[in-house]
């Protein structure tokens, strides 16, 4: 009997490693050769999705064709695990993701859960009105309805000014609202304010210099993960260096598309 019994522990252990390959369960290996990276492709001219300009993929933008010329630059392949923006600091500690890059902007609060690499691109928060408003600075839109997207840097700069908000999963709602007079304002970051009104007629955007301080954009990696945060600060160095970031940012500040 007990003999049997160890054949039988033999046979399932046998038959499970089978389905383990089979399944590619095994798999869960890391393969080193590949990248995953989290983003949010909401966030045009940094990441948004158009099928006729995909760099990797659907993907396209500035972000998405940075991160693409970084891989390469490690000889590393990327695919796009595409998430909701509140989800890429949680992603990286999950490890279903190696790095994240979103028009992400270096926070405190994010610094504590996540490293972050050498800034690439420099921004700062805009208001986005309609043409006509009496919205000229920060502190006019005390008694206006305001409107954010959920989780962004906008959110945290009108929560610390005082003022009520609505959140919105995506910046293209918070436009809609705009546009339908639902709101006065959409706050937001510069260079995607720049992208929606290259997309949309009507609309103005207001800057404030004394409000909004510049915020600065960079690759967030997993905790401690410094194998992959100095192979990405190497190529970064690089790729400001030589100019490819600036024309990156160039090329995408005419298109700002957020074409599907
Ligand atoms: N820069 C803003 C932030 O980090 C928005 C980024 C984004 O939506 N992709 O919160």
């Amino acid at each position: 009997m007990r003999k049997h019994f160890g054949k039988l522990v033999v046979g399932i252990l046998a038959l499970s490693m089978t389905a383990a390959l089979l399944t590619g369960c095994s798999s869960k290996k890391k393969d080193s050769s590949k990248w995953v990276i989290g983003t949010n492709a909401e966030f045009p001219p940094f990441e948004y999705i158009s099928k006729a300009d995909g760099v990797i993929d659907n993907y396209a933008g500035i972000d998405m064709e940075l991160i693409k010329l970084i891989a390469e630059d490690n000889d590393k392949t990327v695919t796009i695990n595409n998430m909701e923006f509140d989800s890429l600091i949680i992603s990286l500690n999950n490890k279903q993701v190696d790095a994240c890059i979103a028009g992400m902007t270096v926070t405190d609060e994010r610094k504590e859960e996540v490293d972050f690499s050498t800034p690439y691109y420099v921004a700062t928060q805009v208001m986005i009105v309609n043409e006509g408003s009496d919205i000229e600075k920060a502190t006019d839109m005390k008694d206006k309805t305001i409107a954010v997207v959920q989780g962004y840097t906008g959110e945290t700069v009108v929560k610390e000014l005082g003022y009520e908000y609505e959140a919105f999963k995506k910046g293209t709602e918070a436009i809609e609202e705009l546009k339908n007079k639902k709101c006065d304002v959409v706050v937001i970051d510069s260079a995607t304010a720049a992208a929606y009104l290259n997309e949309n007629k009507g609309l103005a955007i207001v800057e404030d210099k004394d409000a909004f301080s510049s915020e600065e954009y960079a690759i967030a990696v997993k905790k401690g993960d410094k194998e992959t945060l100095d192979a990405i600060n190497k190529s970064i160095e690089k790729f400001k260096e030589d100019g490819t970031i600036d024309k990156l940012a160039e090329k995408y500040a005419e298109a700002g598309s957020t074409a599907e």
